[in-house]
C-alpha cells in the first residue's frame, strides 16, 4: 500500500516496525563503505597479468623512444593511436596524461584560467565566471568549478540529457564558460544523451568564444547489457558544423584496468590540442609512458579491450540486478522513491521523497553503511529538495551488497513515515 494512503496511526505502527528491524540492524555491527563507485577485488584482478607485458624485454616504442626513458610529452604513437580510438577522436586531436582525467580536466580548466583559450582573455580576469551544472552530477567536477570561483548554475537532467532549451538560452551570457557533461551512463543517473542532445550541443554557438562542453565520456565502453547503445561522436559532429573548437573529450582506463593507475586521455580540435600541449609541456616533462605502453601491450586492439569489459560486466551486472530488484519489492509498492536501472556506469541514482536524503543517509551510517554524502551530487553540497542519494554497488560483494540495501530500504521507510507524520 501507498505510504501516503495510509492513515496515521498505520504510519505510526509502519514506523515502529521499521525502527525495530534498524534496530536489529545497529547491533550486527556493519563496516560497510558504498561511498564511491569502486571496482571490486575480481575487477582489478582481470587487469593484473599486465604487469607482465615487459617480461619480453621490449621496451622501445615504434618511434624509436625507450618508454623507460624522458621524453614525450603528450603520449607515445602506440597510446594515441589506441586510445583515440576509444573516445573517437584521430590521432591529432589527442593528449595522452597521466593516471586521472579528472586531473587532465583540472588542468584544462587551470589553462583557460591562467592564459585563456586561444587567444580569448584568462577567465581568471573575468569579472564574472559562470559554468553550467546538470544535475545530479559528479560532485568532484562541481568542486573544480568551485575551485576556480565559478557561480555554477544547476541544469536539470531529462531522460535525453541535460535539458538543452535551459542551456541554449544561458548561454547567450557571455559569463557562461563550460558546461560538465557525463554524456554516456551519466554520474549518477546513468542517462545516455540522445542524439539530438549530442547534436544540439555540437551546434550550441555561446556568446563566449571560450566556451568549451567539458565532455566527460568517463563511462563509455561500461556497458551492463550485450547490446549497448553508444552516443554520437560529438567531435565529429561540431566537425560538420564547423565548429570543433567547443568541445574537450575526456577519458581514462580507471575503471578498465586500474584506478589511479590507468591511463587517461583528452580529445579536441586539434588547434585546443596544439595550445594545451604547448601548456603541458611547462608543467611536465612526460607523463609515464611505460604505463602507456603497458596498456597498449596488454589490450593491443580496442575490440580486445571490449571483451574485456565484458567480463567486467559479468562481475557487476547482477550487483546492479540486486540493488534494483530490492528496490522494486520493497519500496516501489509504498510509493517512496524513484531510482534509475541503467544500462552502464557505475551508480544508480535514487530519488527519496523531498527532506528526506540527509536523514536516509545519517540513518544507514549510524547502522554502519557508508553512502555517498546527501548533496553530494550538487554544486557546493546542496540538493534544493535534499532527496538524491547515489547508490554505487561495484564494490562490496554480494553478500554484504543485500545486507546493506537491506538496511538502506529500512532507513528510507523510516525518513520518508517521519516526513509524513511531519
Ligand atoms: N569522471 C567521472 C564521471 C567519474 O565518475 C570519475 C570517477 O568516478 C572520474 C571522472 C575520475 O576519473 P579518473 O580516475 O580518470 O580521474
Amino acid at each position: 500500500m501507498n505510504l501516503s494512503q495510509m492513515t496515521k496511526d498505520q504510519i505510526v505502527s509502519f514506523k515502529s516496525e521499521n525502527e525495530k528491524l534498524y534496530n536489529d540492524f545497529k547491533g550486527q555491527g556493519l563496516c560497510l563503505n558504498m561511498a564511491r563507485g569502486n571496482p571490486c577485488k575480481e575487477q582489478l584482478e582481470l587487469s593484473v597479468d599486465m604487469l607482465g607485458v615487459f617480461d619480453d624485454g621490449n621496451f622501445m616504442s615504434s618511434c624509436g623512444t625507450d618508454v623507460r626513458n624522458y621524453g614525450i610529452v603528450d603520449g607515445i604513437p602506440e597510446a594515441k593511436k589506441f586510445f583515440s580510438d576509444m573516445i573517437g577522436v584521430g590521432t591529432e586531436e589527442i593528449i595522452i596524461f597521466g593516471n586521472s582525467s579528472l586531473n587532465a580536466m583540472f588542468f584544462a580548466v587551470q589553462c583557460a584560467f591562467n592564459k585563456g583559450i586561444l587567444g580569448s582573455k584568462p577567465w581568471s580576469q573575468c569579472e564574472k565566471r559562470k559554468f553550467l551544472c546538470p544535475v545530479p552530477g559528479y560532485d568532484r567536477h562541481f568542486k573544480v568549478t568551485e575551485f576556480f570561483g565559478f557561480e555554477m548554475i544547476n541544469i536539470p537532467m531529462t531522460p535525453s540529457g541535460p535539458d538543452m532549451d535551459m542551456i541554449e538560452e544561458l548561454v547567450k551570457d557571455e559569463d557562461v564558460k563550460g558546461i560538465w557533461c557525463v554524456p554516456q551512463y551519466s554520474n549518477p543517473d546513468g542517462i545516455s544523451y540522445s542524439d539530438e542532445t549530442v547534436k544540439r550541443f555540437a551546434a550550441l554557438k555561446p556568446a563566449a568564444k571560450d566556451f568549451r562542453i567539458f565532455w566527460d565520456n568517463a563511462y563509455c565502453i561500461h556497458h551492463l547489457t550485450d547490446d549497448p547503445h553508444c552516443i554520437l561522436n560529438i567531435l565529429d559532429e561540431a566537425k560538420k558544423l564547423g565548429n570543433e573548437d567547443i568541445v574537450y573529450v575526456f577519458g581514462s582506463t580507471s575503471k578498465v584496468t586500474f584506478p589511479g593507475a590507468g591511463v587517461a586521455v583528452m580529445g579536441a580540435s586539434v588547434a585546443n590540442v596544439e595550445e594545451l600541449r604547448k601548456y603541458l609541456g611547462i608543467s611536465i616533462i612526460g607523463y609515464d609512458k611505460m604505463n602507456q605502453f603497458r596498456h597498449v601491450k596488454f589490450f593491443g586492439t580496442i575490440e580486445n579491450m571490449k571483451e574485456h569489459m565484458k567480463k567486467h560486466k559479468e562481475i557487476i551486472a547482477p550487483k546492479f540486478r540486486l540493488v534494483c530488484d530490492v528496490l522494486n519489492k520493497e519500496i516501489a509498492p509504498l510509493g517512496i522513491g524513484e531510482w534509475t536501472d541503467p544500462e552502464g556506469g557505475y551508480f544508480i541514482s535514487f530519488n527519496a521523497p523531498a527532506g528526506c536524503a540527509k536523514r536516509i543517509v545519517q540513518l544507514c551510517k549510524d547502522a554502519g553503511v557508508t553512502l555517498t554524502g546527501a548533496g553530494a551530487t550538487f554544486p557546493h553540497g546542496v540538493d534544493p529538495e535534499d532527496k538524491n542519494i547515489r547508490i554505487a554497488p561495484t564494490y562490496p560483494p554480494i553478500e554484504d551488497l543485500a545486507k546493506a540495501m537491506e538496511l538502506f530500504v529500512i532507513c528510507v521507510k523510516i525518513a520518508a513515515a517521519e516526513k509524513l507524520l511531519g
